[in-house]
């Protein structure tokens, strides 16, 4: 039985199970729905995200928002959230001891709400939540079976912006990707009909490269 995810984030509010809780202003614990069926996960939170406590609030949350209301849903019916729940000092990479304190509580947040769908944003979140080394151009825009969900890879919107913007092919293929995911949850909340097309499969992620040093997120058996 899970507790509730306040109870959590309160909790977690305090977190020093690693160096990152030195130079943080604030834990970002998560937002949005605590039943959604669509779960968005980042790398870590940034400048904006550590001062305000919100995940992606900054310029590449705005995007994220815009992209969520073109699937026709709010930032209130889903729920985002990062790998790392606090801010990495000049926005670099999370390292993997700091990875390995903050999994148990992405654990626990997925273990509560329970999403259908995760939509891993960028290499960084891809690689970790689907334990490969292959890199986000190969695996977004696909289904991938990972514990009984779906997980559909795309583009970090940070990417997007800092890369050729709205009239790049990343940006069309952002918003591919997430047609993808809304037709994924249309899908599923509906029942299938005879004359239904087959719903697309999920197919395993390949690691055809060693695989990077994080823990291991299939050894925490708490899904
Ligand atoms: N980038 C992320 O990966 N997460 C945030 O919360 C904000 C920016």
């Amino acid at each position: 039985m899970n507790r509730p995810l306040a109870e959590a984030a309160a909790e977690a509010a305090t977190c020093t199970r690693c160096r990152l809780a030195q130079g943080r202003t604030q834990v970002v614990f998560g937002a949005g729905a605590p039943d959604a069926d669509l779960m968005f996960i980042g790398e870590g939170p940034g400048f904006h995200e550590d001062k305000q406590g919100v995940p992606f609030v900054g310029a590449a949350g705005q995007l994220l928002d815009r992209m969520i209301g073109e699937i026709g849903l709010t930032r209130e019916q889903v729920y985002i959230n990062n790998i790392v729940m606090c801010r990495p000092p000049g926005n670099r990479d999370p390292q993997p001891d700091e990875i390995e304190s903050c999994t148990p509580w992405l654990i626990e947040r997925i273990s509560s709400i329970q999403p259908r769908v995760v939509v891993t944003l960028g290499n960084f979140a891809t690689r970790f939540v689907l334990d490969t080394q292959t890199g986000i151009t190969r695996l977004r825009g696909q289904l991938h079976d990972w514990h009984g969900r779906i997980v559909i890879p795309t583009f970090h919107p940070a990417a997007i912006l800092h890369g050729g913007g709205e009239r790049s092919r990343q940006f069309e293929l952002l918003r591919q990707d997430f047609l993808l995911v809304g037709s994924t949850l249309d899908g599923m909340s509906r029942e299938p009909s005879p004359t239904d097309e087959p719903a697309p499969q999920p197919r395993e992620a390949s690691s055809p490269e060693p695989r990077v040093e994080v823990p291991d997120i299939d050894q925490l058996e708490l899904f």
